[in-house]
């Protein structure tokens, strides 16, 4: 464990599958760590709570919104770049550029078809995910998290193929998968071009070095 290491904990939503109290915890071990935190992400009884302990964890916090461009100079001197994209869902996905890489983390901005949607309702869903896409277009992306959705059946694979087809992406995770991380394979399948591209994962806490 390194201490002094800088840390910056990104919050896309106040959503349980991505937000977590535990992450306040890294404070206790790492005095430079910043949280990044979708404007509607709760924090305030956080903040009460560490007060009544006698610390502020105000300046840890940064608030986003959607749209916006941020930059937050690093204990280490360095400059971390955040371009926020508007979500399909809640909150915000994030753009970064750190250190000559670039990392996009998508939240839940997916293309969110569901079957049992009226047409107005998915058609309303294409727009909305088509102007954050319109965003990454050309982009050249290091590392991306994308969603890849078991649940949405027939339309799982829509949103990655987007995100696949408007950027250049070196290496793509899938996401939200809800433990069938067999759909990345139906996946491959489909897409066998792919293959070097969108991670393979086959369980939680699985480490990859890139
Ligand atoms: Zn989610």
């Amino acid at each position: 464990m390194d201490g002094t290491k800088d840390i910056v904990v990104f919050v896309s939503h106040k959503h349980g599958d991505h937000y977590n109290s535990a992450i306040f915890g890294l404070l206790e071990e790492y005095p430079h760590v910043r949280y990044v935190l979708s404007h509607e992400v709760p924090v305030k009884w956080f903040i009460t709570q560490e007060a009544e302990k006698g610390r502020d964890v105000e300046p840890y916090l940064f608030k986003v919104r959607k749209k916006q461009d941020y930059e937050f100079i690093l204990h280490n001197g360095k400059c971390l770049k955040v371009h926020t994209l508007k979500s399909t869902d809640l909150g915000v996905a994030y753009l970064l550029q750190y250190d000559g890489k670039t990392i996009y983390h998508a939240g839940d901005l997916n293309l969110w078809l569901w079957a049992e949607e009226t047409a107005q309702a998915n058609e309303n869903m294409v727009k909305a995910f088509w102007s954050s896409m319109e965003e990454l277009r050309g982009k050249q992306v290091d590392v991306a998290f994308v969603p890849l959705d078991p649940r949405q059946q027939g339309d799982a694979f829509a949103g990655l193929e987007a995100y696949l087809g408007v950027t250049e992406s070196r290496k793509v995770f899938p996401m939200h998968c809800w433990g069938n991380y067999n759909i990345i394979r139906e996946f491959l399948k489909a897409h066998p071009q792919k293959g070097k591209v969108v991670q393979v994962i086959s369980q939680e806490g699985e480490q990859f070095l890139l």
